[in-house]
């Protein structure tokens, strides 16, 4: 099977794990330091935070950021389960906002129109979560303009999008956010196996996103609560969790990092490729926005009637192309639809459900897979 996305993994990434192996220190030595680093200059945030994958570093954003129950959080309405579970851990209730289904990103009329309703009925979230799906980042000037007139805080769900940029900065860069959240699971841009990242500019908020993934425990004396007896003194002061990156963990995503804009590079040329052979069809890729550049995580198209992208999807598994759907609306999940959203409110998410599909897309791709997977498409649904 040709997969949707896979890892790339070189001798030396296999060395740099390995000379942590032979090391004193496999979890808490310099690696995690170095890769935060490392993420703060590509990112240009004043802080990062490595944790053990996206979904715990979405959790930490929520904490940070102070959610708790009986907290609304508005989540982007496409996207992976993680991006709302987050808020649900924190006991907060979640509701969606539709997107646009040409894009697949957070519908700003959508947005506006929803928040004006929760001004007036006293309703308004304590934080939204957009999400830059397939690579794209969404409109965070026009979102954070929006948000900010009432005080709410922003988390970017960059988990598709490390090595993109918006308006001149990288994304990462929190200009328009509060806290962006990464995961270097293998089909991300880049890997660390398991592994998120968050990156912020707000001391505070750092100093709460790390404390809570040390168990809520305090060691730094400036901080201290309590009267110090000995240099023993530690302390807890929130319940927190273990969501440390071991050191194994970031020596492969620092050595990752280093490709991440040739692979994108790479990636860039193959959507080039997909874009120019599909351009005379009815097949549609995501609308391309020009208010930055994508680091191209997948390649979705839209397909003209969801019968169409049904066939597709049948035909080109069939021929050994693990293509994909990302996503099921999140408010369809078992879990989430037996709270009750209605899905007409939705009709930008469920348009863009019925007729998305996502070809393989990877840096080392070869021409006769990208040349069979649009024969295939244009056969079935050109
Ligand atoms: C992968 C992904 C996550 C979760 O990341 P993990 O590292 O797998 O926990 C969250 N949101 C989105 C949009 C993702 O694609």
């Amino acid at each position: 099977m040709t997969p949707y996305s896979r890892q790339l993994i070189s001798e030396e990434d296999i060395d740099e794990v390995v000379a942590v192996l032979r090391s004193d220190l496999i979890t808490q030595g310099p690696k995690v330091a170095q890769f935060e680093q490392a993420i703060v200059a590509e990112c240009g945030s004043n802080y990062a935070l490595a944790t053990i994958n996206g979904s715990t570093a979405l959790h930490l954003a929520c904490l940070a950021l102070g959610v708790s129950a009986g907290d609304l959080v508005w989540v982007s309405a496409v996207s992976f389960v993680a991006s709302a579970n987050c808020a649900r851990y924190c006991g907060a209730v979640v509701d969606f906002i539709d997107i646009n289904p040409n894009d697949g990103l957070l519908c700003i009329e959508s947005l506006s129109s929803k928040l004006q309703y929760a001004s007036k009925h006293g309703k308004l979230p304590k934080v939204l979560i957009v999400v830059h799906l397939a690579g794209q980042s969404c409109a965070m000037k026009e979102i954070a303009q929006l948000c900010r007139k009432y005080g709410i805080a922003i988390i970017e769900d960059a988990a598709h999008a490390l090595g993109s940029s918006y308006l001149g900065r990288p994304v990462g860069s929190c200009e328009y956010s509060d806290i962006c959240v990464f995961s270097f699971h293998p089909v991300k841009p880049i890997t660390s196996a398991e592994g998120g990242m968050l990156t912020m500019n707000n001391q505070q908020l750092f100093q709460s996103a790390k404390l809570y993934a040390n168990h809520g425990i305090e060691r730094n004396s400036d901080l201290f609560e309590l009267e110090v007896e000995g240099d023993w003194h530690y302390e807890q002061q929130a319940l927190g969790y273990n969501y440390r990156m071991s050191d194994l963990h970031a020596a492969l995503g620092w050595s990752q990092l280093k490709r991440l804009h040739q692979w994108r590079k790479a990636r860039k040329k193959w959507v080039e490729y997909y874009r120019s052979a599909l351009s005379e069809s009815n097949i549609s890729p995501l609308f391309a926005h020009d208010h930055g550049e994508s680091t191209h995580h997948l390649f979705v198209i839209l397909t003209k009637d969801n019968a169409l992208r049904n066939e597709l999807f049948r035909q080109l598994r069939g021929a050994g192309f693990s293509v994909n759907l990302h996503y099921i609306p999140i408010f369809l999940h078992p879990y989430y639809r037996l709270q009750g959203y209605d899905i007409a409110d939705f009709q930008g998410a469920m348009n863009y459900y019925r007729h998305a599909l996502s070809l393989p897309l990877f840096a080392d791709m070869d021409q006769a897979v990208a040349d069979r997977v649009l024969e295939l498409s244009l056969a079935i649904a050109g």
